[in-house]
C-alpha cells in the first residue's frame, strides 16, 4: 500500500494538465497542488467532508477547522460470505469509534483517540490521560492539494484492514498460518462514495486471498479470491442534548464503561464508570402523552420476503405498548425501504431490519446496536434476521408441538405458528436494540416495587 500511495501522490502532480494514463508516468516529488488545480476534473461530492473522485482514486477534502475535531466512525462489512456468520451490515465486529484527523507532516493521520480512560472535569495536565494511555493511528493519507480553506488528502489508508477482517475471516474459517487469507491490495479498490450534511459513506472493495484452495468455504466462485465490501461511515457526533444515565446492576441494560481517574472518584469503590446504552426517547410534551421527539425508526429492507414483513413489523411495533405507559407515543416506527438510489442500508442514519441468507445458518436473529462511546447514546440499531428463521419455526412445530406426527412433512405448519415465532424472535431482538440484555435471574431477584426504589 505504501508503494501505491506514493504512486498516486506522484501522479497527482501531472494528471491535471495532461491526463496521462493512470500509473503510466512517475513525476519527481512535487509540492501539493492548489485546490483549484486539483479539483479541476475531479467529481466533487459535498457533505460533512467533501469527497473528490479523480482517476479512480478517492480524496477527502477537509477545512482547516476540521482538523483535531472529534467525529464518529463506524466500519461494517457491506456483503456477507454466505457462511460462518460473516454477514452484511454486522456491527458486532467493531464498536463506534471516535475519530480525528491530525496533521502529520505532509500527510493527514486518521487517529482513534482513546475514549476508555478519562478524567472528566480535570485538566489533562493534572491527570495526564493522554500521556499515560495510547491512541491508535489508522493510517496516514498524503496531502495532494492545499490552500487556505481546503486540505485534500488521499483516502487510500482506508484500504487497510481497520475492521480486522483478517481475524474475522481466518477465525471463522479456522485457517492455519499457511492457508490464511490475507488482504490483496493489488485487487482492492474504492466502491461507492456518498456525502451528506452530517455523514459520508465510503466503500472499499477489499480482496481477501489465499493460495490454499481447499480451506475455503464453497460460497465464492473462486475460493481463493473473496471480495468483501467494507463500508466506512464518518459522521458528526450526536448533538441532541442527550443526558447520560448511570448504569444500575439491578436492571440489565448494556453499559458503556470507562475508567475514571478524576480525584473525585478516589473515594468510590471502583474507578469504573458505567453509562447505560439507550436511545434518546422523550415525549414532545412531558406533561401529557405525546409523540416521541426522536423515534426509533426501522426500515424493512426489501431483501425481506413479503410474506414475513407483517409479522416482523408487528413484533417491532409491539414495543410501543411499553412506551405508551410512560407517555411516549409512536416511539418505535417501521417504514418500507425507500425507493431512492441514494438510500443505503449501510448509511448509519438508518436502522435496518435485514435478511441474511447463509449456506448453513449460523444464527436465528441478531440485534445490532451502535452507540456514542462518550455517552452510551445509541445512534443506530437494527436486526439481522436469518432466512432460516421460518424453517426453524417449522422444525419446532414438528419436533415439539406436534411430534406424534413427526416425519409427515406434508402436513402444513399453521401460519399462525410461523407468525408467532417471528413475534417472539423479533420482539426479543428489538428488546436488545432498546438496550436490554438477557434477563437471566433479574426477573426473580427483585420485585417490580423493589426495582422502582
Ligand atoms: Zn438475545
Amino acid at each position: 500500500m505504501r508503494a501505491r500511495t506514493l504512486i498516486v501522490a506522484l501522479l497527482g502532480a501531472v494528471i491535471v494538465a495532461a491526463s496521462p494514463p493512470r500509473h503510466a508516468v512517475a513525476a519527481p516529488a512535487a509540492q501539493p497542488e492548489t485546490y483549484a488545480q486539483f479539483a479541476a476534473g475531479a467529481t466533487v461530492q459535498h457533505g460533512i467532508f467533501t469527497i473528490l473522485r479523480k482517476d479512480g482514486e478517492v480524496y477527502v477534502d477537509l477545512s482547516p477547522q476540521q482538523l483535531n475535531t472529534d467525529y464518529l466512525e463506524t466500519i461494517v462489512p457491506g456483503n456477507g460470505m454466505g457462511a460462518d456468520f460473516i454477514v452484511w451490515g454486522n456491527t458486532d465486529h467493531l464498536p463506534a469509534m471516535l475519530m480525528r484527523f491530525e496533521r502529520a507532516g505532509d500527510g493527514i493521520a486518521i487517529v482513534w483517540p482513546n475514549t476508555s480512560f478519562v478524567a472528566p472535569h480535570d485538566p489533562p495536565e493534572t491527570i495526564g490521560i493522554r500521556r499515560n494511555f495510547p491512541q491508535s493511528v489508522v493510517g496516514i493519507g498524503k496531502i495532494v492539494a492545499e490552500d487556505a480553506n481546503h486540505i485534500v488528502f488521499d483516502a487510500s489508508p482506508l484500504f487497510r484492514d481497520s475492521l480486522d477482517m483478517a481475524h474475522i475471516i481466518n477465525g471463522s474459517l479456522g485457517t492455519t498460518p499457511k492457508s490464511a487469507y490475507h488482504l490483496d491490495l493489488s485487487r482492492t479498490y474504492f466502491g461507492a462514495t456518498k456525502a451528506f450534511p452530517e455523514n459520508v459513506v465510503i466503500d472499499v472493495n477489499q480482496l481477501w486471498a489465499t493460495d490454499a484452495p481447499h480451506v475455503a468455504p464453497d460460497t465464492a466462485p473462486d475460493a481463493r479470491s473473496i471480495q468483501m465490501r467494507i463500508v466506512y461511515n464518518f459522521a458528526q457526533l450526536p448533538h441532541d442534548h442527550y443526558r447520560p444515565r448511570y448504569a444500575d446492576d439491578r436492571v440489565g441494560i448494556y453499559d458503556d464503561i470507562y475508567m475514571d481517574f478524576a480525584p473525585s472518584r478516589d473515594q468510590a469503590p471502583s474507578r469504573y464508570l458505567r453509562y447505560l446504552v439507550r436511545w434518546n426517547f422523550a415525549p414532545a410534551d412531558p406533561n401529557k402523552p405525546s409523540r416521541a421527539t426522536h423515534p426509533m425508526v426501522f426500515y424493512l429492507s426489501n431483501t425481506i420476503p413479503v410474506a414475513y414483513r407483517p409479522a416482523i413489523t408487528a413484533a417491532v411495533l409491539r414495543w410501543n405498548r411499553a412506551f405508551e405507559k410512560i407517555g411516549i407515543l409512536d416511539a418505535i416506527q417501521v417504514k418500507p425501504q425507500p425507493n431512492d438510489p441514494n438510500w443505503d442500508p449501510d448509511d448509519i442514519r438508518y436502522n435496518v431490519l435485514r435478511w441474511v441468507t447463509e449456506e448453513q445458518p449460523s444464527f436465528g436473529a441478531d440485534s445490532q446496536t451502535l452507540f456514542d462511546p462518550r455517552t452510551g447514546e445509541e445512534f443506530r440499531t437494527g436486526i439481522l434476521i436469518s432466512a432460516d428463521s421460518a424453517r426453524f419455526a417449522a422444525q419446532a412445530w414438528r419436533d415439539y408441538v406436534d411430534p406424534v406426527r413427526y416425519g409427515r412433512d406434508t402436513d402444513p405448519v399453521p401460519a399462525w405458528f410461523i407468525y408467532d415465532s417471528f413475534q417472539a424472535e423479533i420482539m426479543h431482538e428489538t428488546g436488545h436494540n432498546l438496550g436490554m440484555q438477557h434477563n437471566f435471574i433479574g426477573s426473580m431477584a427483585y420485585t417490580a416495587k423493589e426495582l422502582q426504589s
